[in-house]
């Protein structure tokens, strides 16, 4: 049985606190001890920019790191690349040294050419999710991220922390993308589109804040803040 998701969403943020996603690298450098996050300022992004780098950062973070992820930013942007004017207009070779460490740097410099042009076909206004699904390289997670940190669109992201997270919690294998979407998200479908935004950024936030704290690949259950409603718990 799933423990009731408004609950876990309120369980987490008391034990966590918001967290201020997406994290900015323009925010990071000012202040490096923030990381870039801006706990309860949901008015970020402010600028194509922003949204920009936020599109690169969800290409660059497949399988990878953050920590990778923020290193490409920053070489990126100390070459000017971090602009989809600019980032279409480099030499390929250039935008592949960049991201290198990300992993997978050929796929994902074709990645960040194709999403650049699409961002150039739309921006600010939010693409519709089908047509940012249609770029080739840009899968659901991806898409769904794009669409809730850039574009403040109320489409929350599934990604294996979620999926993991959701099969302990109720001791069930987890349903696909859709069904682990619909379930989480049901409780809050009566909240207005701006509220919901929030807890969907709020919320996914949390769920990797747990993954990376407590529930790792090898569970750390005590002191977790769902340990007393968790199927799988060690007790
Ligand atoms: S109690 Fe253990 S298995 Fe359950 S969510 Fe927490 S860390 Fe994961």
């Amino acid at each position: 049985m799933t423990p009731p998701i408004g609950d876990i969403f309120s369980r987490l943020l008391d034990a966590y606190g918001p967290r201020g996603w997406w994290p900015l690298s323009g925010l990071r450098r000012l202040d490096p001890r923030s990381g870039g996050y801006h706990p309860g300022d949901f008015r970020l992004p402010a600028s194509a920019k922003q949204r920009f780098e936020i599109g690169v950062g969800a290409i660059l973070t497949q399988n990878t790191t953050w920590k990778q992820v923020e290193g490409c930013l920053d070489v990126l942007e100390s070459a000017g690349l971090l602009v989809s004017d600019a980032l279409l207009q480099a030499p390929v070779e250039v935008i592949e040294s960049a991201i290198r460490p990300s992993g997978y740097f050929r796929v994902k410099a074709r990645k960040l050419c194709g999403f650049s042009r699409f961002f150039q076909q739309w921006d600010p206004e939010p693409p519709p999710r089908p047509q940012l699904l249609s770029v080739w390289g840009i899968g659901e997670e991806t898409a769904d991220s794009i669409l809730l940190y850039a574009y403040g669109r109320p489409f929350f992201v599934v990604d294996a922390y979620t999926r993991r997270l959701m099969a302990r919690l109720t001791g069930e294998a987890a349903p696909g993308y859709a069904g682990l979407r619909k379930k989480i998200t049901a409780p809050f479908l009566r909240l207005e589109t701006a509220r919901r935004v929030q807890v969907f950024n709020e919320f996914h936030a949390l769920l990797v804040h747990l993954a990376k704290t407590h529930c790792r690949s090898r569970p750390l259950c005590r002191g977790c803040p769902l340990e007393t409603v968790c199927m799988s718990a060690e007790r």
